[in-house]
């Protein structure tokens, strides 16, 4: 078995389709293969856009919808034989209908929980997996009734053993060679819809090629594959040929962000080559990413994310004291705050953190809160944010145990006026990354 995922500029207009069907009809000569599609280009944030208006109770949600519905109609002529085509705009309509009334209700109520919108924004690859499906005469399967997740929705949990059960009874069980699945959709144990996240749709490839036991899983996209930093900020950057998991992972956290980074992990721990492949120029070689890829290069790449903001926590009441750093921690763990980065200087003075902008208040409200006596005794000042700050990386696998490395980085950055503001090193030395002022 082979899984193939390919993204929403893959599938965004009928022309591009026909590119994907000529790579699954390639790799399905050899193999069976599970295609995993997203919904088409910009249908998922149309969703998004359509329910807020509904919301807010704007009518003008009526107008995505019809696009949503031309855009589909459109590809059905475009790919569809003639004599399918009304069979299959017949079940595209039944769900056009359900979302109409679905977003009617959110509408007439004026609330969207994230539950709802789960369900609202299922619709994308509902609808793109029949349209592919169809077109390429593959049988469609229902990853709702095979991927399980927890109940937190708008980005739930993954239930791995129950998940990878079902997958793998299911494709024992069909004759099938060729299958398409919508990406990103899942339900709860209760069957009520759940998603897996934005950009989701590549860990539900990864979930199915781990539950398949695939020998591959190759991501389709619109680059040629990982960059060694984001092509659209650097004009040098090249495609990465190897990667190992380790060094896939670390990248594809910052910058270009070529694939899901929860992605990684399924395959990695099943040992499944991941390749990422580019759509639009299938013959590139795109990355391979396995246990070890070598290339030579210490350093496989540089990413970076454009906005962070960098708060600080600091006071004398902090140096010698155990716990400071599990209850900070704790406590943006608690807020729900995802921490980028960490530093704290062997003075114990003061620790600072990277963080997303849009997190800072509820970041400072928690741990004000978690330290509001030390803060009103004086031992620990009120947190500092800073923001207009982004983050750049210097990854690779190889870089461990060589000397000089860090001082290249500083240098160069030190040499062309860049001034640091925080810089941490993990002691895997797979990632040396500097906090520096957003440019
Ligand atoms: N359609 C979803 C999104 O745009 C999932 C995906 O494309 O991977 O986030
Ligand atoms: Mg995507």
């Amino acid at each position: 078995m082979k899984v193939l995922k390919f993204g929403g500029t893959s599938v965004g207009t009928a022309k591009s389709i026909k590119k994907v069907k000529d790579i699954i009809a390639n790799e399905a000569k050899s193999d069976r293969v599970i295609v995993v599609v997203s919904a088409m280009t910009q249908v998922t944030n149309k969703l998004l856009a359509a329910s807020e208006l509904a919301a807010n109770g704007d009518e003008s949600y009526k107008e995505i919808t019809k696009e949503i519905e031309n855009k589909h109609f459109e590809a059905i002529r475009e790919l569809v034989v003639i004599d399918q085509q009304s069979g299959v705009i017949a079940n595209i309509k039944v769900l056009l209908n359900q979302l109409e009334d679905i977003l009617n209700g959110v509408y007439l109520v004026r609330e969207l929980s994230p539950k709802t919108s789960d369900y609202i924004v299922s619709f994308g690859e509902s609808l793109s997996s029949i349209i592919l499906s169809k077109s390429i005469g593959a049988e469609l399967v229902d990853s709702k009734s095979l991927i399980s997740t927890n109940t937190e929705h708008g980005g739930a949990t993954v239930l791995y053993d129950r998940t990878y059960k079902k997958i793998h009874e299911f494709f024992e069980s069909s004759n099938s060679n060729v299958f398409v699945a919508p990406g990103f959709v899942a339900s709860t144990e209760e069957g009520v819809t759940s998603t897996l996240g934005r950009g989701g749709s590549d860990f539900s490839a990864a979930l199915y090629a781990a539950g398949s036991n695939a020998a591959e899983l190759q991501i389709w996209t619109d680059v040629s594959g990982m960059y060694t930093a984001d092509p659209r900020k650097v004009k040098s950057a090249f495609p990465v040929k190897f990667a190992s998991y380790k060094e896939a992972m670390e990248l594809s956290h910052f910058g270009a962000k070529v694939i899901y980074p929860p992605t990684i992990l399924p395959v990695y721990k099943k040992g499944i080559p991941l390749k990422i492949k580019n759509t639009f120029a299938p013959d590139d070689q795109g990355t391979l990413i396995t246990a070890s890829a070598d290339e030579g290069m210490p350093i496989k790449g540089i990413s970076s994310i454009d906005k962070i903001a960098l708060a600080s926590l600091s006071g004398s009441g902090m140096i010698g004291i155990p716990g400071i750093s599990a209850r900070l921690f704790g406590a943006l763990s608690r807020a729900k705050v995802n921490v980028i980065l960490i530093t704290q200087a062997s003075s114990e003075h003061s620790i600072s953190f990277a963080i997303s902008p849009e997190d800072i208040t509820i970041a400072v409200d928690a741990v004000q809160e978690e330290f509001a006596f030390e803060i009103q005794t004086g031992k620990i000042n009120s947190p500092r944010v800073e923001t207009g700050l982004s983050v750049i990386a210097l990854v690779g696998e190889k870089m461990s145990g060589q000397v000089n490395v860090s001082g290249k980085m500083f240098n160069t950055l030190g040499s062309n006026g860049v001034n640091m503001r925080a810089i941490a090193q993990g002691s895997s030395e797979r990632n040396i990354s500097a906090v520096i002022e957003e440019k």
